[in-house]
C-alpha cells in the first residue's frame, strides 16, 4: 500500500528535494503533506482526514523547531505513534541524542545519498519495503 508521508523544513528547496529523493527511491507514495515549521505541522496533522505514515523534520526552524515539535508530536496520543526521522545538517553527537529521547525514530545527515533515505524509511516501515519498484 503506497504511503502518506510529511516533510517539515524551513527550505522550499529542501522540502523538494527529500520528495523528489524519496520518489527516486521507487517507493509509492500516495500523498505528500508539507509544512515549514513544527507548529505548522502538528495544525495539518491534526486537520488530517487521513493519517500519516512517515513524517521527516528538520531541526532547525522559526516558531516550532524540530525538537518542540518532537516533544509536541509525541506527546499528543492521536499522533504519537508516527515514526519521525530527522534530516538534518546539525549531527552533533548530543544534538542527535537529545532527538532520540524525545522520540525519534531515526536520523539523516544533510546532504545524504538516496540510498541512505531509502534504507532508513525500509527499515521503519518494512511492508513498504516490500513493495519497492526499482
Ligand atoms: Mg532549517
Amino acid at each position: 500500500m503506497s504511503k502518506r508521508l510529511m516533510i517539515v523544513d524551513d527550505s522550499p528547496v529542501m522540502r523538494a528535494f527529500v520528495r523528489r529523493t524519496i520518489q527516486v527511491t521507487g517507493l509509492p507514495t500516495s500523498a505528500f503533506l508539507e509544512a515549514s515549521n513544527g507548529e505548522e505541522a502538528l495544525k495539518k496533522l491534526r486537520a488530517s482526514a487521513e493519517p500519516v505514515d512517515l513524517i521527516l523534520t528538520d531541526i532547525n526552524m522559526p516558531l516550532m523547531d524540530g525538537e518542540g515539535f518532537l516533544a509536541h508530536l509525541k506527546s499528543d496520543p492521536a499522533l504519537a505513534s508516527i515514526p519521525v526521522v530527522v534530516v538534518s545538517t546539525d549531527s552533533t553527537e548530543q544534538r542527535v541524542g537529545s532527538l532520540l529521547r524525545l522520540g525519534a525514530s531515526d536520523y539523516v545527515r544533510k546532504p545524504f545519498p538516496p540510498e541512505r533515505l531509502s534504507e532508513v524509511l525500509c527499515e521503519l516501515l518494512p511492508d513498504w519495503a516490500a513493495q519497492q519498484e526499482f
